[in-house]
């Protein structure tokens, strides 16, 4: 079978540890050229925008965009006018308006929102044992250390980085892939810090459509070890995802995870192969708009100047 060419914009942190290793070992991809303002890629023709690199490879049928939601919106609508397919990096854009137009797009290219944390190995097992059960509540703590992941990234920071949402999300999408039910947020507590414009802290409320309470807890303070949970509790047993999706905890006591899926991102590509080749668009919005509505809600609670 030929392989999909494609073409990669945005040559920072998660292209580099995921999207480039996973290309390079693919059956199906060929990574043709990139476009990023600054890096490069060794042995890969680099481009400084999206236009150039698409004029240059009139071969390319398909683009990941890796670059901050901000100006991957722009970029994702030149992909789209000449017809070559989008796979866009979560959270899909900077706003749900300019997701929605995305998702909107009628051409014959298709659109693919990736979110990765779906394609964690454990979230299967999640989905098993929730099967059949009634869940009575949910709760999410996702704390990690902003300088670790995303060291120096003051765009995160800024209005349309979405701050400590942008790993928050990550939840968001594993929680309403699992709980297909619509949710409302309630209320949300935002912690901005001094001469910034996103939180570094965020405390949600939501409920379920049959009023199952979920509460979320973000957190881009942590230092140390690292946590990425989301516990569903039944009547009579609990279980908790762990590390992002990687594992798994019933009642308390560590599971190993059976599971045929080995890599986030091969999943995604996977995901993004499907629809191009049936071609239909992968546009979930659920995670973005609880995002939004947490921004609409928030209560904002002012931090101490954070530097990196
Ligand atoms: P990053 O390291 O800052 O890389 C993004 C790259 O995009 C930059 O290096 C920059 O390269 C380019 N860029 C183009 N326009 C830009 C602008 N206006 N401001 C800043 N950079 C711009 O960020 P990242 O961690 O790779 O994250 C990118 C996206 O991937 C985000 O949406 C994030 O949520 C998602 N993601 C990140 C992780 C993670 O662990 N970091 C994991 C999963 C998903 P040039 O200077 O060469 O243009």
């Amino acid at each position: 079978m030929t392989k999909i060419k494609l073409g990669l914009g945005g040559v920072g942190k998660i292209a580099r540890d995921q999207h480039l290793p996973v290309l390079a070992a693919s059956s199906t991809f060929e990574l043709v050229a990139v476009a990023s303002r600054n890096a490069t890629v060794p042995g890969i023709p680099c481009y400084r925008d999206m236009s150039e690199m698409l004029s240059s490879h009139p071969e390319i049928e398909a683009v990941t965009l890796c670059t901050p939601p901000g100006p991957r919106e722009l970029d994702a609508r030149i992909a789209l006018g000449r017809g070559v397919h989008v796979l866009l990096e979560k959270p899909p854009a900077a706003s749900l308006g300019a997701a929605l137009e995305l998702a909107a797009f009628s051409g014959r290219a298709v659109v693919s929102m990736s979110w990765h944390s779906r394609h964690a190995p454990a979230v299967e097992s999640a989905r098993e044992w929730l099967r059949g059960r009634d869940v009575r509540e949910v709760m999410i703590d996702w704390r990690e250390d902003i300088r670790v992941w995303h060291p120096g990234q003051d765009w995160i920071l800024d209005a349309g980085g979405m701050g400590v949402f942008d790993p928050g999300i990550n939840a968001l999408s594993i929680l309403t892939d699992l709980l297909p039910e619509p949710m409302v947020l309630e209320s949300s507590q935002l912690g901005v810090p001094e001469g910034r414009q996103a939180p570094l802290k965020a405390e949600l409320v939501l409920r379920t459509q049959r009023d199952v309470p979920i509460r979320a807890s973000f957190d881009f303070l942590q230092t140390g070890a690292q946590t990425w949970t989301i516990r569903f509790v039944a009547r009579d047993s609990e279980f908790t995802l762990t590390n992002g999706g990687a594992g798994f905890r019933t009642n308390g006591i560590d599971q190993s995870v059976r599971s045929s899926r080995h890599h986030e991102y091969e999943g995604v590509y996977k995901r993004f192969a499907n629809c191009i080749r049936s071609g239909t668009s992968d546009c979930d919005l659920r995670p973005l708009q609880i995002v939004a509505d947490a921004f609409m809600l928030g209560r904002h609670e002012a931090l101490p100047a954070f530097t990196f």
